[in-house]
Order: structure tokens, then C-alpha cells, then sequence
């Protein structure tokens, strides 16, 4: 069905994540995972740490790559060949963002059809922010992230984010 771009700030990727692509890679031919470098967001891990994490997390999707762009997404696609953006949805409070987000890039480029894919519901409450705040204060994340990306936020915020912590 065509080559797929999945576009995100992915600051870490999240299990929530993982789901879609895994999904998008049944239905396209090829997915592309791509990070947006956005100048105005202050990231908690570079653009490069991004990449080589979904990369790690990807690496048994044999039809998925990984890439990272600025500017507009639609350029990007373009320049990919791709023929669809995957969205994720995971409550009504997305909606409103990501179907303006859909009209715009259809004006821009109407040869490109987004597509979103709902949240399982045990991924629904995840987003990459609510991890990290739960990780800055040593709360337990390892349910919510693939493994590799765990032993990059435990450099960041000690054992206590991946279950190791015996405190209770
Ligand atoms: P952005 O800054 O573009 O929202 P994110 O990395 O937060 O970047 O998210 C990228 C995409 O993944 C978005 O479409 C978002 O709705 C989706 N997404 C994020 N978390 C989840 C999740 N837990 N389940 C399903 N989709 C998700």
C-alpha cells in the first residue's frame, strides 16, 4: 500500500509509539519513522539519540527506516516518495491538532492522505512528557518503553525509572 511517514518528536519513543508503527508496517509497503527537529522545543535527548533509539526499537521491523527532517513535513514526503503520513490518535483531546494538521498538509499537498491509527487502550493515557515527568521524579517508567530507550533514561534519572529501586 505505498511508503508511510510517521512523523513525531519522539523525545523518547514510548511503547505507544512502537504499537503504531508496528501496525502501519502490517498495512504499508514501508514505513518511515521520522523526528522532526523543531528549534523552538528544548528536547531532553539530541536529534541523533532520538534516531538511533527508534532504530534499536525498530530493528525487527525489516520494511521500517528511520529519518529525521526540518521544515515542512510535506517536503518531506515528497522528497521520500511517500504517498501517507500515520498519525496516532489517543483521545478526543488529539483530534482537534492533528485534523487541522490533516487539512493543512492536504492543501499543501492533496497527492498525500493522512492516516491515523487509534491508540490499543493500554498505550491511550502514554505520551513521551508524561514519562519523563513521572522519570524525573523516579517513578517506575519500564512499562511504557522499549528496553533500549530504559537504560538511556536510567543514565538520565537514575535505576529507579526501570524497576531496579527497592524503596517502598
Ligand atoms: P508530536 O510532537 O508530533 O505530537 P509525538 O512524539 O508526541 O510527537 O507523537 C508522534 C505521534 O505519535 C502523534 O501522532 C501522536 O499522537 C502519536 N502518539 C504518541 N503517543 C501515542 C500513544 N501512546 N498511542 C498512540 N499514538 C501515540
Amino acid at each position: 500500500m505505498g511508503i508511510a511517514v510517521y512523523p513525531g518528536s519522539f523525545d523518547p519513543v514510548t511503547n505507544g509509539h512502537m504499537d503504531i508503527v508496528e501496525r502501519a508496517a502490517q498495512i504499508f509497503d514501508q514505513v518511515i519513522v521520522a523526528v522532526v527537529i523543531n528549534p523552538d522545543k528544548k528536547p531532553l535527548f539530541t536529534m541523533e539519540e532520538r534516531v538511533e533509539m527508534i532504530k534499536q526499537a525498530c530493528a525487527h521491523l525489516p520494511n521500517v527506516r528511520v529519518g529525521y527532517f526540518s521544515g515542512l513535513l510535506v517536503d518531506f514526503v515528497k522528497q521520500e516518495k511517500a504517498n501517507a503520513i500515520i498519525r496516532g490518535l489517543r483521545a478526543v483531546s488529539d483530534f482537534e491538532y492533528e485534523f487541522q494538521m490533516a487539512l493543512m498538509n492536504k492543501k499543501l499537498n492533496p497527492d498525500v492522505e493522512t492516516v491515523f491509527l487509534t491508540s490499543q487502550s493500554e498505550y491511550a493515557f502514554l505520551s513521551s512528557s508524561l514519562v519523563k515527568e513521572v522519570a524525573s521524579f523516579g517513578g517506575d517508567v519500564c512499562h511504557f518503553l522499549p528496553r533500549t530507550v530504559l537504560s538511556r533514561m536510567a543514565e538520565k534519572y537514575g535505576n529507579s525509572v526501570c524497576g531496579k529501586s527497592v524503596t517502598r
